[in-house]
């Protein structure tokens, strides 16, 4: 029996009947040949960062993590091609390296490429879209066993963009970049209702804009990224990594120890320690106030407030949807008054921080989240380890909430409810279809049950586990500087 596979977010575990990491294109057409010919399912494995089960398999789960290098990079017309296991990161850096920037990203980068196109990995920003939308080519193995390129804008290749992993094995993606730029970064604290009058005027406004509320505070941060031509990095950009690389492996397990009591402490005392602690996480988004960086170090802002990758101690289960942008300023009202409404029952989010993330309408792609409507992500993050118990209703509330206002949940995160009704909002979601059965008509990449189906809701939170990974040397790793 092979080990059990556990999700770098640490809620989803699994045994597949064995693991395969194929160093070529051909060791990947053998190994779909031969799992068609023993009836088994196949499921490939990115960065594992997703928090649902869309790479479950109890059949052969293939890691492309030796297919991880650049093909090309073409400085004059701004593409680069990978091979599609390459860690986002890596390929920052080596894009970089050339001159080349991507125009939008998240916060983070320890995504595969082949596994952040296939959930339409999103940055904020309402002139540039999701990495799908990036994608020029891309090269797939099939369930016959075929190797196939695409391009274009036909109803394939609108599906390869955002793949979900159900339509084959991809082993290597064209991406569209832009030249080398910088970005500044200033936030403005406003009260919430001001801020939600806002909002929306400045995304339109401005080339990138997100905001982050704190319900607690009835304060909103919105954060503004503003294009300059490329230069060095200034001295607030300077600090901000410094006091980064300054702390050793021993004082960042005693932050995380210390975040960690502090998050049960403001769900236990919130009268007497809420205050403080939303405080604590506040400042940690106001770190970046005055910074001028290479692009990707500013959209990368999760490298200095997340240091380390001992996802046990926090399990940050992130609940994401993506709505038409009109509807936002309705959405964060009726979210701040059913927040508001458990705060005096007593009840607290764990996490209390509401992300808002933008991206324009796409028609690259049939089921990225900002396929045909300019798009407003909200997000809520709820702390798996921590109370769990008791943010189980809050988060269910919040979630009808998003549901009621036509939401699609993110294809790579969590969710309490699994309600099917977000189908109804893909309005490409029957091509997708289409293309998936044409192309793999056995359903060989096609798992039995539904993505979001029987998540680890750790109503008993796995405290052995998570004590035993302060020492752990597997579970602590730091966060690389890019
Ligand atoms: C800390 C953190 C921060 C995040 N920040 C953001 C953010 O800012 N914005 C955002 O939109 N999302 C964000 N996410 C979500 C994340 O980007 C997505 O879940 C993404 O899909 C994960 O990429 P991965 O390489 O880890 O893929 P995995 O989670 O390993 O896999 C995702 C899907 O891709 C498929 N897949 C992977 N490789 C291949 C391949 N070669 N061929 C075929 N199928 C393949 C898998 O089968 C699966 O279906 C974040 C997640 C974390 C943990």
């Amino acid at each position: 029996m092979t080990k059990p596979f556990v999700n770098e977010w640490r809620n989803v575990s699994f045994r597949p009947a064995r693991v395969e990491r194929p160093e070529s294109v051909e060791a990947i057409m053998a190994i779909v040949n031969q799992a068609r010919a023993d009836g088994q399912k196949i499921k490939v494995v990115g960065g594992g960062h997703s928090m649902n089960n869309i790479f479950k398999t109890d059949g052969v789960l293939v890691s492309l993590c030796k297919l991880n290098r650049i093909v090309s990079i073409d400085p004059q017309n701004y593409t680069v091609e990978v091979e599609a296991g390459m860690a986002l990161g890596d390929a920052i850096v080596a894009c970089a390296n050339k001159g080349l920037h991507f125009p939008s990203l998240g916060s983070w980068y320890g995504q595969s490429i082949a596994g952040a196109i296939a959930t339409s990995t999103h940055g904020s920003s309402l002139s540039h879209g999701s990495l799908s939308d990036m994608v020029l080519e891309v090269e797939a193995v099939f369930a016959n066993g075929t190797l196939r390129k695409f391009s274009g804008d036909d109803d394939d290749m609108k599906a390869m963009r955002c793949h979900l992993g159900r339509l084959g094995i991809l082993t290597k993606v064209k991406l569209q970049l832009g030249p080398a730029f910088s970005l500044n970064c200033a936030i403005t604290r406003l009260p919430c209702r001001a801020a939600f009058r806002q909002i929306l005027s400045t995304a339109r406004a401005q080339e990138y804009v997100n905001m982050l509320w704190i319900p607690d505070f009835d304060m909103a941060d919105l954060r503004v990224l503003t294009r300059l031509p490329l230069r060095p990095r200034n001295q607030a950009a300077l600090n901000l990594e410094h006091s980064y690389m300054k702390k050793s492996m021993l004082c960042l397990r005693l932050e995380d120890v210390g975040s960690f009591f502090s998050s049960h402490l403001y769900q236990l005392l919130p009268k007497c320690y809420g205050m403080r602690y939303c405080r604590l996480v506040q400042e940690s988004f106001f770190e970046d106030q005055g910074v001028i960086d290479n692009s990707y170090r500013v959209f990368l802002y999760d490298l200095y407030r997340e240091p380390t990758e001992n996802h046990r101690l926090r399990m940050i289960l992130n609940v994401e949807y993506a709505f038409d942008v009109e509807c936002l300023p309705e959405l964060l009202t009726k979210m701040r008054t059913k927040l508001t409404e458990f705060r005096v029952k007593g009840s607290y989010l764990n996490y209390p921080r509401i992300n808002v993330r933008f991206a324009p309408k796409s028609d690259a792609t049939l089921i990225g989240m900002n396929a045909d409507r300019d798009t407003a992500y909200v997000g809520i993050y709820v702390l798996g380890s921590v109370q769990h118990r008791r943010q189980i209703p809050i988060a269910e509330a919040i979630e009808n909430i998003f549901i009621e206002h036509h939401g699609r949940p993110h294809w790579g995160k969590y969710r309490y409810l699994t309600s099917p009704k977000y189908k109804e909002t893909y309005t490409g979601l029957a091509a997708f279809e289409a293309v998936r059965s044409k192309l793999d008509p056995d359903g060989m990449f096609s798992a039995k049950t539904d993505m979001y189906d029987d998540l680890n809701r750790f109503e008993t939170p796995p405290i052995g586990a998570m004590i035993r990974s302060v020492f752990s040397s597997e579970d602590y790793w730091q966060i690389r500087l890019l």
